[in-house]
């Protein structure tokens, strides 16, 4: 159905629909008419392509994807939008809709289930609330896709797409750059939705990789190591990973040196480099 970003449309749906926003759903619906459009085509929603959408609402990037992909799998925990989808999304046939919570979802069954011998893609304006654990979640489920293109909230964009090295940098931007290079693509101002949340937002976008841009000899620890080293950002990296994962200091000193650096080094001065190598000294050092 066309006509989704028309508030008075949106609005005539939701009456006759008795749907009302929920506020811990993350729902603030697009009606900036030039967005969408601008996700799908950026986001590899093209012939070929099978696009994973998370968080339909009422469907207005849904439709958007499924004008331009072969088939669109979208996920949506709020079922109370299943009837509201059937009216706006009657008009194709290539979508399917998962009333499920998009974290117990097993998006690698989607695929294979939906998407055979077609290319994959993320596509999504994602409930803020959880912005964090989706990425993470579809970048550890190692799913065989070629992008993820998401709304998020302006602050969360830049973290998510810092360099590490960089003072924006935290531990879920070495876990982006692991799995994938992320690239802002444009910002959407507040007014873009309904109702307008009290932040700006950014599309941004991650090219996955084929194979991460560093080897580790124990990737899990390699990320304990990571998440550790950020828990107490103001503290040195021999005494935040120190204090906790309860490693004594003089081995967590010993490891920095080890890999060439300064033992008084800061989290935000760590590549993916060095991060790796003192992961793989300390773990040596493990009992
Ligand atoms: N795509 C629509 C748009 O752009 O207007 C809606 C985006 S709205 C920001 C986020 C959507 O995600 C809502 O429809 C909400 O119900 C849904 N949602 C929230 N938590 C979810 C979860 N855990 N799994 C799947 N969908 C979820």
């Amino acid at each position: 159905m066309e006509g989704l970003t028309n508030i008075s449309v949106v609005r005539d749906i939701m009456e006759r629909h008795g749907f009302t926003f929920s506020k811990s759903l993350g729902q603030n619906f697009l009606i900036n008419p030039s967005v969408c459009p601008k996700i799908a085509e950026m986001g590899n929603a093209r012939e070929g392509f099978g696009i994973i959408e998370i968080g339909t609402g009422v469907g207005v990037l849904t439709h958007e994807l499924a004008k331009r992909a072969d088939k669109v799998a979208a996920v949506e925990i709020d079922t109370r939008l299943m009837p509201v989808l059937e009216e706006t999304l009657a008009d194709h046939d290539n979508i399917r809709i998962i009333n499920a919570d998009v974290l117990k979802t097993d998006l690698a069954a989607v695929i294979m289930e939906n998407f055979s011998g077609l290319e994959c893609a993320v596509c999504a304006n994602l409930p803020y609330y959880i912005t964090s654990p989706v990425i993470m979640y579809i970048l550890e489920s190692r799913l065989p896709i070629k992008s993820v293109t998401v709304m998020v909230q302006k602050e969360a964009a830049v973290r998510l797409c810092a360099e590490p090295g960089t003072r924006e940098c935290g531990a879920v931007s070495f876990a982006v750059r692991y799995y994938s290079t992320p690239k802002i693509l444009f910002n959407v101002s507040r007014g873009s939705f309904m109702p307008a949340p009290n932040v700006d937002s950014c599309v941004i976008r991650l090219d996955i990789l084929d194979k991460p841009p560093v080897s580790v000899k124990n990737e899990s620890f390699y990320f304990r190591l990571v998440r550790s080293a950020f828990t107490q950002r103001r503290k040195t990296l021999a005494n935040s990973v120190s204090a906790t994962l309860g490693i004594p200091k003089d081995i967590v000193i010993s490891a920095i040196e080890g890999a060439g650096l300064s033992p008084t080094v800061r989290p935000e001065a760590m590549t993916l480099e060095k991060m790796a190598a003192v992961a793989d000294l300390l773990e040596e050092q493990q009992p």
